[in-house]
C-alpha cells in the first residue's frame, strides 16, 4: 500500500511517450570477495537498467559490521539514480543484480557479496509485505547516513521529517566507519 504519493513526479518527453520519473538512493553493501569490486559491478549494473541513470555515487566507507554475526567488515555507499522504474519494479530489478553479482540468500545480518537496498524513493512511504519506503533502519545506521549525507543532505525523510544531515548528526551508532578516498 502506498500510503503517500510523491508530490514531485517529472514527466520526462520521449519518443512520443512521456515517462514519468522518480528519484530514488540505492544503499550499497558488500563482504565477501573483492568487495570494492563487486559495489563497481553493482552499480555499472544499476546503470546499465534501460529505465535508470546514475545522478551521483557517494564515496566509498569501510565500515564495522552491526549485529550478533561475526563477519568481516563491509564496504558501503550511496548511489542517486533517477527511474523510470515503480518502487516494486526497482526492488524486482535490485534483487536480479544481487542474483547476477553471485548474491545467494543467507542468514539475516549474514555475509554478503552485495546487498541492495531501496533506501529512499522520492517522498514515498510505503509499507507493503516485502517492500519498507524509506528503509526501516535507514536513520539508525552511520554507514548509510554518512554516504547519503554526502549526496543528499538535505534530503528531508518523508516520515521522520528530519533532513538527512540532522539524522545523521543526532546519530548514536558507535560502529566505526572510514571513508575510502580512492574509491568511486
Ligand atoms: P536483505 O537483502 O537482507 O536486505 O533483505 C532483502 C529483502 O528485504 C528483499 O527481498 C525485500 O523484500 C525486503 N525489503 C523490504 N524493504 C526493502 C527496501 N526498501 N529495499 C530493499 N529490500 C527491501
Amino acid at each position: 500500500m502506498v500510503i503517500s504519493p510523491s508530490p514531485h513526479p517529472s514527466p520526462v518527453k520521449g519518443e512520443g511517450v512521456s515517462k514519468i520519473m522518480s528519484v530514488a538512493y540505492i544503499g550499497l553493501g558488500s563482504n565477501i570477495g573483492d568487495k570494492t569490486g563487486n559495489l563497481k559491478r553493482a552499480v555499472e549494473e544499476l546503470g546499465k537498467v534501460p529505465e535508470n541513470k546514475l545522478l551521483a555515487v557517494s564515496f566509498f566507507y569501510k565500515t564495522e559490521p552491526v549485529g550478533e554475526v561475526e563477519q568481516d567488515w563491509f564496504i558501503n555507499a550511496v548511489v542517486k539514480i533517477e527511474t523510470g522504474l515503480a518502487p516494486r519494479e526497482l526492488l524486482e530489478a535490485l534483487l536480479d543484480i544481487e542474483r547476477n553479482l553471485g548474491r545467494v540468500r543467507e542468514i539475516k545480518w549474514g555475509p554478503r557479496i552485495i546487498d541492495l537496498d531501496i533506501l529512499l524513493y522520492d517522498d514515498l512511504v510505503v509499507e507493503e509485505e516485502g517492500l519498507t519506503i524509506p528503509h526501516p533502519y535507514l536513520h539508525e545506521r552511520g554507514f548509510v547516513l554518512a554516504p547519503l549525507a554526502e549526496i543528499a543532505p538535505a534530503y528531508v525523510h518523508p516520515r521522520l521529517k528530519k533532513s538527512i544531515s540532522e539524522l545523521l548528526s543526532v546519530l548514536k551508532d558507535s560502529k566505526k566507519i572510514e571513508r575510502m578516498e580512492e574509491s568511486r
